[in-house]
């Protein structure tokens, strides 16, 4: 799950970050209010989506007095902005961050990941701030630094000067730097975090360390017990039918194919997309029923896979171990009435109950093209999408 910049900023800021003072607005008026309360004579306006490159983009400006500030907002809010991240779409504008502007002397980059090799929180930063990291890294990787942390003894003081020395922080710059990557490590702990970036992490007024940018993406499986995380979810931001999906206790990712997908397990569904791609063709998303599916789920199943409007044909592969073939077949049968659903459907089942279920499916009276195993499956969905 990831939150937005200025929700970032505030629990960085929490834990000890310094970052601009500044607040969220929802509206032109409220940015102006914003301004006016903060005080000064510049401000950045900061359209909040959860992608970046909104700087190359319009999504920051630089404003000269709260009329310009208003306007800017105003401009913002309600337009789609498009970066580098979004997509050709881009992502809808509703809130906007109004900050102090600070004058900047320089940037750095300052990220935190999880490097799953070798299954660490490793500090990532470089002298090349404000930037693509992995634009930097393929140009220049020589200007960028890597220290692995010991989850056993956590993130140490000279494991942090030796990062900020890397990247050129010197000085009075160099306890700051230190203070700042203990405090990210400690907020990526508690909070179950997956990455944090800061980008650009800035020297201003000579010489104070600033945080003037900042992403953070959770770890969903974590977000039972992150209940201040999961309080700053912004579901605008996610795709709706992951979101009915996972209200129904269901797993959906969408793809960009033409079959929609309905099994039971990761492992299933991969195997699936595998022999979908073997047969020439591509998966439109696949979504995961779990275990022990009801018939409602079933029916709660097709109907999201239908929302998609690229979806030409539904692959239902079941392998039933806990899960019942003839559930599943009353699901799909109630589905297929219910929804009126056009789309052909192939169905594979296999496992526990697969006769009851089978013979449901025959009695019907219902389109269903039913198939032998999985390779059969998937050549029959790639045969109907092509006509
Ligand atoms: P993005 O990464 O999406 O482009 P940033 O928050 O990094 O957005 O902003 C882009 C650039 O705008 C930064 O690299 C920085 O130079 C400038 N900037 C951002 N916030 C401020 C601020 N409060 N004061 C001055 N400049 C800023
Ligand atoms: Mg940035």
């Amino acid at each position: 799950m990831n939150i937005h910049e200025y929700q970032a900023k505030e629990l960085l800021k929490s834990y000890g970050v310094p970052v601009p003072a500044g607040a969220v607005a929802f509206s032109y008026a409220q940015a102006a209010n914003v301004a006016e309360d903060l005080g000064g004579e510049r401000w950045v306006v900061k359209a909040q989506i959860h992608a970046g490159g909104r700087g190359k983009a319009g999504g920051v400006k630089l404003a000269g007095s709260v009329t310009e500030v208003r306007q800017f907002a105003d401009q913002m809010l309600g337009s789609r902005l498009v970066t580098h991240q979004t997509g050709p779409d881009g992502s809808l504008v509703q809130r906007v961050l109004v900050e102090q502007a600070r004058d900047i002397a320089a940037e750095y980059y300052l990220g935190f990941v999880i490097d799953r090799g070798s299954q660490r929180i490793t500090v990532i930063a470089s002298s090349e701030g404000g930037m693509d990291i992995e634009e930097v890294n393929k140009t220049h990787p020589e200007c960028v630094f890597q220290e692995t942390v010991d989850p056993a003894i956590g993130l140490r003081d000279f494991q942090c000067r030796k990062v900020a020395s890397a990247i050129g922080l010197r000085g009075k710059l160099m306890p700051q730097a230190v203070k700042i990557m203990k405090a990210i490590y400690r907020c990526i702990r508690d909070k179950d975090a997956l990455l944090a970036e800061i980008n650009p992490l800035a020297v201003v007024d000579k010489d104070q360390l600033i945080a003037l940018d900042a992403k953070i993406s959770f770890d969903d499986n974590a977000l039972y017990r992150q209940h201040q995380i999961n309080g700053m979810r912004d579901f605008d931001e996610e795709d709706p039918k992951e979101v009915e999906a996972s209200g129904h206790g269901l797993n959906y990712i969408a793809l960009d194919g033409s079959i929609g997908c309905i099994v039971n397990g990761a492992g299933l569904a991969m195997a699936t997309m595998d022999a979908i791609t073997l047969h020439g063709g591509r998966p439109a998303n696949f979504l995961d029923v779990g275990g022990g599916a009801s018939p409602e789920k079933v029916t709660n199943a097709c109907r999201i896979v239908l929302q998609d409007p690229s979806v030409k044909a539904i692959l239902v592969n079941i392998f039933a171990g806990i899960n019942r073939c003839d559930w599943i077949a009353r699901g799909l049968i109630q589905a297929m009435e219910s929804l009126h659903i056009k789309a052909p459907m192939v169905v594979r089942l296999a496992g526990t109950n697969v006769e009851e279920g089978r013979e449901l499916l025959d009695s019907s009276g219902l389109s269903f093209i039913t198939a032998q195993n999985l390779d059969d499956a998937a050549g029959k969905a790639v045969a109907v999408v092509k006509g």
